[in-house]
This record gives structure tokens, C-alpha cells and sequence, in this order.
């Protein structure tokens, strides 16, 4: 008897060559980012003291195809075409008629989809001239990627770890030095911004950012580099979604719904947005869903308005779905997803109705994860337990309904450097952080003053 179809692999020669720009799809051209200071529509001679001349036309294109570099393709082959699974054993223990595929990023060096966007970042600016590039990093997924992407283009890499994360996740900080790149605990007595916070020893992302974009901007040599949000960002992690187009063809399968987690949105666009483009021409009427935690539901309870990216107020002002940029939301095992705001491509498609949002709790979460490792064989990170949590949930309302759905999520990065988390659940020690209906009352009282959005 045949083996079992379960992987759908694809050669070097197809990865994509160009990347998939939404923007070109819209309606109308997207809500600009507002400058600070002058509350006035930014442009790019903004961005000019941080970015790359390269990035910012990616920013602001309204191509709808940007060529990949050879160079960037070449680099992608070290472990791209990723492949495509179909949850066999995981459909069974769920006793549903559904079919699960799973397109999995955690095979890249850095255990993410993170490279994706590190590979193309840094060509970018080994281009323009640039010598270091300079970022934060929580959990450590974005540090160990960039550092890892600069090895490939001989620059020099320079990196803010916030304090707690410096502390709990060792391992990740060794991967960032293996890769050749500095790591320094934030906040540091290295910059104005980290001296000022130093009553904050744990420190935050807002603190890391601030550290790293004052590095950055002090020195003509070095820019600074952003894992999520921006349009550039987004558009670089497409090559997902194409690859999984094909190989989901292989299946001779077309997806009904697809299926992310959203920190910033990345690795959810990555996926969603070349079937997204299907969808717009009226060629295909999938569903998506966006997963994230009920401890910082953004999409799902966040107004639609133009806020900060960051807590201190520095960059522009970025038209999105927000619990305000004041809001704290609780620590969570799924770092990656601990963002006030999400990126506005994603926003506005969540506000137009093309996309669905859904929050869960962390032990939900687990479960899932629990479940997925054990037929599958994969342990999960925190943050794609959210899709997978999401995903068993599609599943079961197949089998109620007794239908025969297509199910397709981004298992987007492994969760070996998570184990402690693992721990927690198992000893029946991990809590449902509660959401706070009062912090976010007053992080919404402090959005910044910008035009209404409707
Ligand atoms: C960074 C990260 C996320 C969150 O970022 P997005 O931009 O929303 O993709 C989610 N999962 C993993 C594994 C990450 O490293």
C-alpha cells in the first residue's frame, strides 16, 4: 500500500521570485502614518535617518509584484521552499472530517518565519552602504534572526534584549552571540534613554526600541531594523503564502480558511494575503482567521484608530487597531503577541470584514499545543499555538456541522527555547492572565490627538 501523502515539498527553483504587495489591491490608497511632531501625513525623506533608500520604496510601493533579489533568493535556499503538512494523525484525534495542512516556518536557521524578512532587511542595507544594523528584541526570536541575516551580509549587528528576557532566555541570547551579533541587557548605561530607565530593571520593548533607535540615528553608519508591522515587513514574508498556494495545489485541496496567529501580523499576512489577493479579484471567497490572546486582544477589542507604535510616543502615528499605546498587557509565555497595536494593512482588512479576529486564553492555548505535539510530533511555540488552538476549533465545528472543510494555519516557529513554559502547563502551574477593562479604559483615554477614523 502508497505511504500516506504528508509532506508536499518544493525545490530551490521554486522559491518565488517576487513578492505579493496587497497595497496595489486596495480600493483606495491606504491611511498614511502621521508624523509626531507636525501630526501632518509622513513621507518617506522620514524614514531616510533609520531606513535604507531600498526598504522605503518597498514601503511605500503600489506594485503589485517587487522582485526578489538573486542574492536574497540564494540566501532563502539555505532552508526555503518550507514545507507543507497535512495533520493526519491531529484530523484523527479530532475525529473530524476536516482536512488540516500546516505550512511549517520553525525549519529556518533561527526556529521562525522571522528570517524571511531579516535576509531581505539586511541586503538592503549592505547595499546602501551600511556597516551595522541595530534592534531590539523581547523573547529573542526577532535578535537571533537579524543577527543571523547580518552573518549573511557581512555587517555588524547590534542588539537590545530587554532586561527580563536577557535574564530567563539564556540560550537565545548565546544563539544571537553564536551568530556574531552584540547583545546588550536593556536598559543599558549605554544610551540617554536606557540611563533615564534605569528604575525599570526588567525593562520593556518601548524601552529596547528607544535604546535602539537612538543608537541607530546617532550614527551615520548604522540603521535600525523592525521584525513586524510595516508594510516592507509584511510584504517580504508573502513568499508563505505563495509557496503554499502550490503546494496546496499538489494536495489538489483550495483552502476555506486560513488560519495565523497576530503579534504584529507577519507571519499572518505572510500567509493570508496572496490568497487575500484571490479573494479581492473574485476569484475564491476564503475565509481567515487571526489568532490572538485573550491577555492583549487587539483585533478583537482594540478601537480602529491612529496611534503610536511605541510607548514613549516617538514614532509616527500609524492608523490601527489599538488597546492604546500606554497599555501593558500582562506577561505572557507567547511574547511575540504582546503588542498594543497590529500592522494597519492587516487592520484595515480586519475593519473592511475580510478578515476574522478571535481571542483565546493562554491554558486554551496549551492544550492545543499539547495535542498538536503529540500527533504531530512538532512542539509548538506559544505564539502558533494560538492557529492551532484556532484550527482545532474550525475542525470541530466541521464535525458538527459534518462538513468536509479545508483547513490551512502558519506554524510558524518551534517552541524549543519555550520548554519553561512547557514546565508551567504541565505542573499545572501556568495562570489566564485576566484582561484588565480599566487599563485599557485608561490607555484608550490617552490615544494621541489624529483625525477620526471611520
Ligand atoms: C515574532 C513572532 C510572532 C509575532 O509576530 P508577527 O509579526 O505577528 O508574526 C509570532 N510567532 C513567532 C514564532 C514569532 O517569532
Amino acid at each position: 500500500m502508497a505511504v500516506e501523502k504528508t509532506r508536499y515539498l518544493l525545490g530551490e527553483d521554486d522559491i518565488p521570485t517576487h513578492w505579493v504587495n496587497i497595497a496595489a489591491d486596495l480600493p483606495e490608497p491606504p491611511l498614511p502614518p502621521l508624523s509626531p511632531a507636525t501630526g501632518l501625513p509622513a513621507g518617506p525623506e522620514d524614514l531616510t535617518p533609520i531606513f535604507p533608500m531600498g526598504l522605503i520604496m518597498q514601503e511605500v510601493s503600489s506594485e503589485p509584484m517587487i522582485e526578489i533579489p538573486e542574492e536574497v533568493r540564494n540566501a532563502y535556499a539555505l532552508w526555503r521552499p518550507t514545507p507543507l503538512f497535512r495533520a493526519h494523525r491531529l484530523e484523527k484525534l479530532l475525529d473530524t472530517p476536516a482536512h488540516i495542512y500546516y505550512k511549517y516556518e520553525g525549519g529556518s536557521p533561527s526556529g521562525s518565519h522571522k528570517p524571511n524578512t531579516a535576509i531581505p532587511q539586511a541586503y538592503e542595507n549592505a547595499q546602501a552602504g551600511i556597516k551595522k544594523l541595530v534592534t531590539e528584541t523581547g523573547a529573542g526570536q526577532w535578535g537571533s534572526s537579524l543577527a543571523f541575516a547580518c552573518s549573511m551580509f557581512d555587517l555588524e549587528c547590534e542588539i537590545f534584549m530587554t532586561g527580563s528576557s536577557y535574564d530567563s532566555k539564556p540560550y537565545r541570547r548565546s544563539m544571537i552571540e553564536t551568530f556574531g551579533a552584540t547583545v546588550h541587557r536593556s536598559p543599558s548605561n549605554l544610551t540617554e534613554t536606557g540611563k533615564a530607565n534605569a528604575g525599570s530593571p526588567t525593562g520593556s520593548l518601548g524601552i529596547a526600541i528607544s535604546e535602539a533607535v537612538e543608537v541607530a540615528a546617532q550614527d551615520p553608519n548604522a540603521n535600525y531594523a523592525l521584525g513586524s508591522v510595516l508594510n516592507h515587513v509584511l510584504l517580504h514574508q508573502t513568499i508563505i503564502g505563495q509557496e503554499a498556494m502550490v503546494q496546496m495545489e499538489m494536495a489538489g485541496e483550495e483552502p476555506d480558511v486560513i488560519v495565523g496567529c497576530v503579534g504584529g501580523g507577519s507571519n499572518f499576512a505572510g500567509i493570508a494575503f496572496p490568497f487575500l489577493r484571490r479573494v479581492l479579484a473574485g476569484q475564491a471567497n476564503t475565509r481567515f482567521v487571526a489568532a490572538e490572546p485573550a491577555a492583549c486582544p487587539t483585533l478583537s477589542r482594540g478601537v480602529y484608530a491612529y496611534d503610536y507604535g511605541d510607548i514613549a510616543g516617538m514614532t509616527p502615528m500609524m492608523p490601527m487597531y489599538t488597546l492604546g499605546h500606554g497599555f501593558v498587557p500582562p506577561e505572557l509565555h507567547a511574547g511575540g503577541l504582546r503588542y498594543h497595536g497590529d500592522a494597519p494593512m492587516l487592520c484595515g482588512f480586519v475593519k473592511s470584514g475580510h478578515i476574522e479576529a478571535k481571542a483565546f486564553k493562554q491554558n486554551d492555548t496549551f492544550d492545543a499545543a499539547i495535542k498538536f505535539a503529540r500527533t504531530e510530533g512538532i512542539i509548538p511555540a506559544p505564539e502558533p499555538s494560538h492557529a492551532i488552538r484556532a484550527a482545532i476549533e474550525e475542525a470541530l465545528a466541521a464535525k458538527e456541522a459534518g462538513e468536509e472543510r479545508v483547513i490551512l494555519f502558519n506554524l510558524c516557529g518551534h517552541g524549543y527555547f519555550d520548554m519553561q513554559a512547557y514546565d508551567d502547563y504541565l505542573a499545572g502551574n501556568l495562570e489566564d492572565p485576566e484582561f484588565s477593562e480599566a487599563d485599557l479604559e485608561a490607555a484608550l483615554a490617552a490615544l494621541p490627538e489624529a483625525p477620526a477614523l471611520t
